[in-house]
């Protein structure tokens, strides 16, 4: 689904991401993991084209997304087509406030996709019961605490059934009596077979549902395995020191 390699990228001098080498299979759930500053926003963000990169190369679901070299690269077309397969979550929801619930799940659906009014309807209403917000469809964002209006932003992203999920620290701007709620969703996504990049701080979820979990440094893979080797039998001195500091 994902396929990455050699990327590189930089913020004027400052070389963020160096000779990336990653891939995702469908249905493989792969969390990120890493320092502050270390990349793991910029290397997520490429993968919908919210970033270029410089160098390498980089596949979604066989679609090129071409490096931007001098303002050139992939084309309007691409990354639509791009960003019609795959969904984003953020820390922050971004939900638009004048509009219901409902309203914001059912709004791409309608506009890109096309879906007829009635149908966009009746999938919203189903993915909001699915992230346990039946009851609230008609409310709006500022009625709904912080946890509801991530599960919102989840329901809006799977509303264009994308074939990619990426999630970016969803629930680092939780309080923490929310965080639960917000996991168990993207457990429940999991467990569906969705195909899903997540970074988290989350060490015990990330344990829970990673396929594969890889730990970046200073823009670099620097270890990736099953949860179990990362987690419990680090190589390296770094992921070592980090987790130490994490867990
Ligand atoms: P965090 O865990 O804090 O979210 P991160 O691993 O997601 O960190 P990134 O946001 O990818 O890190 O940032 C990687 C590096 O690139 C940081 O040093 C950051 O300061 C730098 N950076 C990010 N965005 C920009 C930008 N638009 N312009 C210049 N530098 C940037
Ligand atoms: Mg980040």
């Amino acid at each position: 689904m994902v396929e990455m390699h050699k990327l590189n990228k930089s913020y004027g001098t400052f070389h963020v991401l160096k000779d990336v080498d990653l891939e995702v299979k469908s249905g493989e759930v792969v969390v990120l993991i890493g320092a502050s500053g270390s990349g793991k926003s910029t290397l997520i963000r490429c993968v919908n084209g919210l970033e270029h990169y410089g160098d390498g190369r980089l596949a979604v679901d066989g679609i090129e997304l071409a490096p931007s070299i001098d303002g050139f690269g992939t084309s309007r077309k691409e990354l639509a087509g791009i960003r019609r397969e795959v969904g984003m979550v953020f820390q922050h929801f971004n939900l638009f406030p004048h509009k219901t619930a409902l309203e914001n799940v059912m709004l791409a659906p309608i506009r890109v996709r096309k879906v007829p009014r009635a149908k966009a309807e009746e999938s919203a209403r189903k993915l909001l019961a699915r992230v346990g917000l039946g009851d609230h469809v008609n409310k709006y964002p500022a009625q709904l605490s912080g946890g509801q209006q991530q599960r919102v932003a989840i329901a809006r992203s799977l509303a264009m059934e994308p074939k990619l999920m990426l999630f970016d620290e969803p629930t680092s701007a939780l309080d923490p009596e929310m965080v639960g709620e917000v996991l168990e969703v993207m457990r429940e996504l999991a467990r569906s077979g969705m195909t899903m990049m997540i970074v988290t701080h989350e060490m015990g979820f990330a344990r829970e549902v990673a396929d594969r979990v890889i730990y970046i440094d200073h823009g670099r893979v620097l270890e990736e395995g099953p949860p179990s080797a990362i987690f419990d039998h680090p190589q390296h001195e770094r992921t070592q020191s980090f987790l130490s500091r994490v867990l």
